[in-house]
């Protein structure tokens, strides 16, 4: 079989362009879930003894980790 070789520079370059596409994806999606850890993290601030922490949680209060008062969620 006689490939020419515009046939098969083209099939090269394909080749390459969808690996890049691949890549791209996956770093895109590695990308998404590290950051949606990130994000879903909330920040606190205690009253009792003026720490700030973050704790992954969707709730409104948390416990201090160094005095265990229930801190309220910080808004921005
Ligand atoms: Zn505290």
């Amino acid at each position: 079989m006689d490939v020419g070789f515009g046939i098969f520079s083209a099939f090269i370059i394909g080749i390459a362009l969808l690996g890049a596409f691949i890549g791209m994806a996956l770093y895109d999606y590695r990308n998404l879930l590290w950051y949606q850890g990130k994000r879903e993290r909330q920040a606190f601030h205690c009253i009792q003894c003026g720490c700030v922490f973050a704790v992954r949680s969707s709730k409104r209060l948390a416990s201090c980790p160094s005095c265990g008062w229930g801190s309220q969620r910080l808004r921005f």
